[in-house]
């Protein structure tokens, strides 16, 4: 791993809601086919964090660089980021009026500027990966919470992301659903996938992840191995998170 290149790279990072310090002096970086998981309290910023690292949400200080484009206000570079990294949301963000296809094929035409026959026959080939083909004409409300949360991973999927980031995939999901949603998860790690995860999943932050970042009141506080992580977090308020989730 420490070979591969670095991705993303996020240095000094310090965000503002208002007077809100919501991110405070943020170091990540994240290597060619890392796989990372970000846990920590509901409101310490993972998904501030993960939102910055495409840009739905800009920062005031510091710097962010996703596979050598820096994030600013800058459009161009915008554009690039958005094809290369994929983003998959808790409450899968699917465009309730478009069928599973054109959920699809809508950013491949649109962006990348992809026929649609040949857009139609990717999409196919995730839908199939994710395991859900026999949908593809359904709308997302005809389906169930894991399979519009696949939808959502093989829509990203159809950009052929470098990086895909997780945001609380699988929170809004019944437990029956979860593990669906997972296995999608573990696949395309398996694959070697740079992925960044916001997970409370520690099951699958232990098979999965190459190192738990604890984010708390905006701040890293903690990352290691999972083994480490694990068996033997070394700050106390890692050790109450745990002790609460496991
Ligand atoms: P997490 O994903 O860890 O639960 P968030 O990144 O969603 O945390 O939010 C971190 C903090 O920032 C929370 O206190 C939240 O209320 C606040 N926050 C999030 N989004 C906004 C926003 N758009 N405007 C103002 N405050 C926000
Ligand atoms: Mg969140």
């Amino acid at each position: 791993m420490e070979s591969q290149k670095v991705v993303i790279d996020v240095k000094g990072l310090n965000k503002w809601y208002d007077d809100f310090h919501v991110l405070k002096n943020i170091d990540l970086q994240v290597r060619k086919g890392e796989r990372i998981v970000i846990c920590g309290p509901s409101g310490s910023g993972k998904s501030t964090l993960i939102r910055c690292m495409n840009r739905l949400e800009h920062h005031q200080e510091g710097t962010i660089i996703v596979d050598g484009t820096e994030l600013t206000g800058n459009l161009k570079g915008l554009e690039k980021i958005r094809k290369e990294v994929g983003m998959v949301f808790q409450n899968f963000n699917l465009f309730p009026h478009m069928t599973v296809l054109e959920n699809l094929t809508l950013a491949p035409v649109w962006v990348r500027k992809m026929p649609k026959k040949e857009a139609e026959k990717i999409a196919m080939h995730y839908l199939d990966r994710v395991r859900i083909a026999e949908q593809a004409k359904k709308y997302p409300g005809q389906l169930s919470g894991g399979q519009q949360q696949r939808v959502a991973i093989a829509r990203a999927l159809c950009m052929s992301p470098n990086i895909l980031l997780f945001d609380e995939p699988t929170s809004a999901l019944d437990p029956e659903m979860i593990k669906e949603v997972l296995d999608v998860m573990i696949e395309l790690a398996e694959e070697n996938m740079t992925m960044v995860c916001v997970t409370h999943e520690m099951g699958f932050a232990r098979t999965v992840a190459d190192r738990v970042i604890f984010m708390d009141y905006g701040e890293i506080v903690e990352q290691n191995s999972p083994e480490e992580f694990f068996s033997n977090p070394q700050y106390d308020r890692t050790k109450l998170f745990l002790s609460q989730i496991l």
